[in-house]
């Protein structure tokens, strides 16, 4: 067998093995006849590959609930059939989520159940070696009590274009500082486990697709509202990435020629408008004319001035606040309608770490 051949086999077996993983767990516990038919790939390949993670244990059976039957006493007989399950704790996965101005680190079993959580305000003006180390100080905690044989791998979700192939941030508009830099590689050889990068913006739309098989069948518009705002398309299950990962960067479309400069060299970016930094810079402003008088009251008091806040006032009846709400909306709006038009997609999701939509 040559070398391209065992290539082959290997990869077909591993995205076999992941076809099967996901079957059980979006089914479990569940039957190996259902997984076959879910996945359709022949009995013998799942057994095949079922016991070999049965054997590494990431999958265990559990008896089925029902007894497979009773006699005419009513007495059950026989041994429940085994069915199916993932062994969440077979495995522990690292999660790091950088932020522009935050690094959130997880620590997970093999369903995603948080088992350990860090978080820490960074300043996005920083050198990216400060960052990184501050990336690894979080992740030895949530690893304190962790076996590192358990350690699965680390998924880092980063902010701005990568370079996914080689694992490299090569700029982030919200990070001037970060160049070109190997992140994949910087973290692997310090946390000693395989280490997977990708832009948050897609992120969001991967857990979509991971917690709602229906994805598979549909066009999805997935818009990221944090540091910046970012949009993620998924089209039957497929994420549509453009060259070199310049791609979803709805943030710098122009909704207002008149608008302010972004930091992208642009004038009038949605960004501009609708960003965590920029909702706090609008009510900054209109702080200093004068208005939105009860959010200098709350900052006065010790509170952050943060885009949750401002949208806390506007629901109590703030009117200043509800105004910078209305403007959000209003160029959401706009964005939004412009990706309806170009992708006519059967959903548009919102999300992101600030707390403007619900
Ligand atoms: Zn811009």
């Amino acid at each position: 067998m040559d070398k391209a051949q065992i290539g082959n086999s290997d990869l077909i077996s591993t995205v076999n093995s992941r076809l099967i993983l996901q079957a059980v767990r979006v089914m479990q516990p569940t039957y190996r006849a259902s997984v076959a038919r879910q996945t359709g790939l022949k009995p013998a390949t799942v057994t095949g590959i079922v016991n070999d993670l049965l054997s590494q244990q990431i999958l265990s059976e559990v008896p089925a609930a029902t007894p497979t039957g009773s006699d005419e006493s009513g007495t059950r007989w026989g041994r429940p059939p085994l069915m199916l399950q993932v062994n969440a704790d077979a495995k522990r996965i690292v999660a790091i989520d950088l932020e522009p101005d935050r690094i959130r680190v997880a620590l997970t079993d093999l369903l995603v159940n948080v088992l350990n959580y860090q978080e820490q305000a960074i300043d996005r003006f920083s050198e990216p070696e400060a960052i990184i180390k501050t990336m690894l100080k979080l992740a030895g905690r949530a690893l304190e009590d962790v076996d590192r044989q358990q350690l699965q791998g680390v998924g880092v979700s980063l902010p701005g274009l990568i370079d996914r192939e080689a694992g490299v941030l090569i700029s982030s508009t919200n990070m001037p500082k970060w160049r070109d830099v190997p992140i994949r590689d910087i973290l692997q050889k310090e946390l000693g486990v395989p280490v997977q990068v990708e832009r948050s913006i897609h992120l969001a739309a991967v857990y979509e697709k991971w917690s709602d098989p229906n994805h598979a069948h549909r066009t999805t518009l997935m818009l990221t509202l944090r540091t910046g705002v970012g949009i993620s398309i998924m089209h039957h299950g497929h994420l549509l990435t453009g060259r070199r990962g310049f791609e979803g960067e709805i943030g710098h479309t122009v909704v207002d020629l008149n608008g302010k400069a972004c930091e992208c060299g642009g004038k009038g970016c949605l960004e501009t408008f609708v960003s965590a930094s920029a909702i706090v810079a609008r009510a900054a402003e209109m702080i200093h004319q004068g208005k939105c008088q009860g959010l200098l009251t709350a900052m006065r008091g010790g509170t952050d001035l943060r885009p949750e806040l401002i949208y806390k006032f506007a629901k109590r009846g703030d009117r200043d606040c509800a105004r910078i709400v209305q403007e959000i909306g209003k160029y959401l709006g706009i964005a939004i309608g412009n990706m309806i038009n170009l992708f006519a997609p059967d959903e548009v999701v919102i999300c992101g770490s600030i707390d403007m939509v619900e």
